[in-house]
């Protein structure tokens, strides 16, 4: 059965599925696996599908793609556009977008396994096509993985996967070593002394108290990390209060740190730590801050032999003007553990999904940074061609890289296998 990339794509855009709750997604994902004789693994780290086509002696190749949508209300006015709700962890009715472009990864997986199962005869080894849940929770690969993934499916060789992002479509792109930042939410619980707002001599204002705290917390990127390091630190959500003449006791302090280095992270973590108190004790309050570490997980790193035999393959069937260096992105991706998991290198790239003329336009403006809609942004709209036949075959290019040709079981530590080009140049 021939795959309508296009027509899978707007029907999976249209009925998005919050973390854990890719339940249609992945019937089509295991559909799609069955339909081409693929064997299929389901319901791992709950709603995961993995699909191992065996053929032959050779390397295991593992392909990634992620499934997962957001709590976003779609503004891109597509004629695809979702109109979804969903209810989220906390049960609250909220909308659904694929504001993250996973949709692109679903489909364009399905086309690799589509065009890897039609041609066996040409390669031989292992492919597993793991369709991972919650990656925006940053739990998916790990509840896989601690659902026994290597224990039902080969461990692979190596581990291939891809983001799309607002490059121009037609391009690729990967960052050998740290490509992708850690993630740490803290959270900071500030305790003062509540009363009536007409006294405030008679209370500890936590509201004052987490205003200081989050305008002190802007030196520590600027004061405390040096030029030649990076990190992000933003205050995400910031809550106090229930009514206007009223003091509260506390006021809570979400906060989002990126870091591509473990003794930058520590350093912001402390940092962190330190400005809570401190701020604490000079407000007067008598109870010291909560700080706690709720969530992390760790820098996505792009091995660097690995990351250069891809990129090479790429060079060869798109040309070397398709295949960029994005440098090291501040988004973070969970795909690593999978590698991490498995003792694999890892390859992640981006996969550019923007109207090239619509960069081409930015670029002259200067306003790349503030006039491209990104990734979660209610705007997002990947651009349907050619960025998924670009996803389609950079996932079939990496794989046979990695596999066996016929008749060379061993292959993986010969050259690889000459690539041919596959698709034509593309302008600008
Ligand atoms: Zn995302
Ligand atoms: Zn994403």
């Amino acid at each position: 059965m021939v795959l309508d990339l296009e027509s899978l794509y707007t029907d999976l855009h249209r009925h998005p599925e919050l973390s854990y709750q890719e339940h249609r997604t992945a019937q089509i994902a295991a559909d799609g696996l069955r339909e081409r004789a693929i064997e299929v693994i389901d319901g791992v780290g709950r709603t995961g599908v993995v699909g191992v086509l065996k053929n032959g002696d050779g390397p295991v190749v593992l392909l990634r793609a992620d499934m997962d949508a957001l709590p976003v209300l779609e503004e891109t006015g597509l004629e695809y556009a979702s109109t979804e709700r969903g209810i989220d962890l906390d049960g609250v009715d909220v909308p659904v977008m694929h504001a993250c472009g996973h949709d692109v990864h679903v489909t364009c997986l399905l086309g690799a396994a589509d065009a890897l199962s039609a041609t066996r005869e040409e390669w031989r080894g292992t492919v597993v096509f793991l369709f991972q849940p919650a990656e925006e929770l940053g739990s998916g690969a790990l509840e896989m993985i601690a659902d026994g993934l290597y224990e039902r499916v080969p461990r692979p060789d190596v581990v291939l996967g891809q983001h799309v992002a607002p490059a121009p479509a037609g391009t690729l792109g990967a960052h050998a070593g740290p490509a992708f930042a850690a993630t740490d939410d803290v959270l900071v619980t500030l305790h003062g002394e509540g009363g009536h707002g007409s006294r405030p001599e008679s209370t500890v204002d936590p509201v004052v108290m987490a205003a200081a705290t989050v305008m002190r917390l802007q030196t520590i990127v600027s004061r405390e990390v040096a030029g030649g390091e990076t990190a992000v630190v933003t205050v995400g959500t910031m809550h106090a209060g229930t009514k206007i003449n009223i003091i509260p006791h506390e006021a809570t302090l979400g906060i989002n740190i990126r870091t591509y280095d473990s003794a930058v992270r520590d350093r912001v973590v402390a940092a962190i730590d330190r400005i809570a108190r401190a701020e604490a004790a000079a407000s007067g309050a008598e109870r010291e801050p909560e700080v706690e570490v709720t969530d992390s997980f760790p820098v996505l790193y792009n091995d660097e032999a690995a990351t250069e035999r891809t990129m090479g393959a790429f060079r060869s069937a798109f040309g070397p003007e398709r295949v960029l260096d994005p440098g090291r992105v501040t988004g973070s991706e969970d795909v690593g553990a999978l590698a991490t998991a498995a003792g694999a290198p890892i390859v992640y790239w981006l996969l550019g999904g923007l109207d090239p003329a619509l960069f081409r336009n930015a670029v002259a403006n200067g306003t790349t940074d503030a006039g491209i809609p990104s990734n979660h942004s209610p705007h997002f709209a990947p651009l349907i061609h050619p960025t998924l036949e670009t996803g389609v075959q950079a996932l079939v290019v990496a794989a046979r890289e990695w596999l066996a040709r016929s008749g060379e079981p061993s292959a993986e530590s010969a050259d690889g296998p000459a690539q041919t080009r596959l698709v034509p140049r593309l302008d600008a």
